[in-house]
């Protein structure tokens, strides 16, 4: 296992350097590094510049439009993305539903879905979770029932990410009420703009509008908008969340904000010195900095096992876990770097174009809606419980 990368990925990392400096807009990587809210056009913007490189879906094959890269070329990307405060690809369409299309979908539903989610023509949501489904996913009661040549789906699901921009939402239902849970379940294309599909807010704790419910009565979808068999979209659904937790470590993102606090404790002051120098604040950086090297050394083992011809197993769940500690970590750490500056919460400073006052200085805006917003990570992707209980099986055989 060599973890040092070679010459190639150094040329393909100033490669990627480069590309960041021309083309990612100084705005779009100031509201990121600012932790201001995204609008729907910015992060469409993102997308077209980097499927104009052909770069948007990294991990597809060649054939579909991805570029070809290894396993650590993509993680260099990530990493130089997340450095460069690049908004992040929004994961719905190009690395969860993409992967799905291509392994089972029929050959009209490739050449239909891909280059739409390519060129942005649709926005896509994910329908899995429902109000008594979510760590026991295969519990999911929303029903789909055949009549002629479309299914009737009623029922609700809810966390829905994103889903107030969707024009597109794939979805797990039941399609068979008598079998096993894991058995009787599809997936189901479901266009948001047919009869029966309300989307309502979910208000989250940062008061951001992230989250959504979406309510289903009545609506009817084509039979065409099946992904792989009916009663086996069991298999689509675990397929798609080993995808979803791929970059879940989420090393450059965490690498950033390290960067980050580090600059604002050399700024704030605590009895007339940096803060950086009070001994009790450094050595809680210096613990998450040496934690964080620790993982970002196993991410490159997992990378070089599956670059050996490995697959990634219960390893993804120690990074999850890690990864999302350490982040929840550093942006509670950068919360308590501004002291009382932290406290006020004046939801338009994270607006584009709000012009003050402030309080406090102007970094400090983002630091406690951005904790509060972070303790959705150890809950998404498979709660850090679940994590463990993975781990507990997997690797300590309990
Ligand atoms: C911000 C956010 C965005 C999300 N976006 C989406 C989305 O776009 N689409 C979507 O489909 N879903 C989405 N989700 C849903 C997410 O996948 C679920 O919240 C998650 O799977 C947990 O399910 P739950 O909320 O029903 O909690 P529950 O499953 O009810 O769990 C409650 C608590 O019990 C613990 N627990 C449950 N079972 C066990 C067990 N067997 N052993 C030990 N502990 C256990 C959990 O860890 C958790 O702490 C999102 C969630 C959040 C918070």
């Amino acid at each position: 296992m060599d973890l040092t990368f070679t010459a190639e990925e150094e040329a393909f990392r100033a490669k990627v350097r480069a590309f960041l400096d021309q083309k990612l807009p100084a705005r779009l990587s100031h509201k990121v590094a600012s932790g201001l809210h995204l609008s729907k056009a910015d992060m469409e913007e993102w997308h077209a510049i980097l499927n104009a490189q052909g770069w948007l879906a990294n991990h597809w094959p060649r054939e579909y439009g991805g570029p070809g890269w290894s396993a650590v070329e993509k993680f260099i990307f990530e990493n130089e993305c997340a450095l460069a405060h690049a908004p992040r690809i929004v994961p719905f369409g190009v690395n969860m539903l993409g992967p799905v299309l291509i392994k089972f979908g029929t050959e009209a539903q490739k050449r239909y879905w891909l280059p739409r989610i390519l060129d942005g023509s649709d926005w896509w949501c994910q329908g899995y979770s429902e109000p008594g489904a979510g760590s026991d996913l295969a519990s999911l009661k929303t029903s789909a029932v055949r009549d002629g040549d479309h299914y009737v789906v009623n029922d609700q699901k809810t966390w829905t990410t994103l889903g107030q921009h969707a024009n597109m939402m794939f979805c797990l239902v039941r399609t068979d009420k008598d079998a096993k849970k894991q058995e009787g379940i599809s997936f189901l294309l479901i266009d948001m703009r047919t009869p029966g599909v309300e989307v309502r807010p979910i208000t989250t704790l940062d008061g951001v509008h992230e989250v959504n419910e979406v309510f289903l009565t009545d609506v009817r979808v084509p039979v065409a908008n099946l992904v792989g068999e009916e009663d086996r979209g069991w298999t689509c659904a675990k397929y798609l969340l080993t995808y979803e937790r791929t970059n879940i470590a989420g090393v450059g993102f965490s690498m950033a904000a390290l960067e980050r606090l580090k600059q604002i404790a050399a700024r704030q002051r605590k009895h007339g010195k940096p803060l950086a120098e009070d001994p009790l604040f450094a050595a809680r950086m210096a613990r998450v900095e040496i934690e964080l090297e620790n993982m970002k050394t196993t991410n490159l083992r997992v990378i070089a096992a599956v670059a050996g011809g490995g697959a990634p197993g219960a390893e993804s769940s120690m990074l999850k876990i890690r990864g999302t500690e350490i982040r929840q970590e550093l942006s509670s750490l950068t919360r308590r770097a501004m002291g009382p500056y932290a406290q006020p919460f004046v939801a338009e400073a994270l607006e584009e174009g709000f012009e003050g006052p402030f309080v406090g200085p102007e970094y400090a805006a983002s630091a406690a809606s951005q904790y509060f917003n972070y303790r959705k990570l150890s809950i998404f992707g498979g709660s850090n419980e679940i994590q463990k209980n993975i781990i507990s099986k997997m690797i300590l055989g309990l």
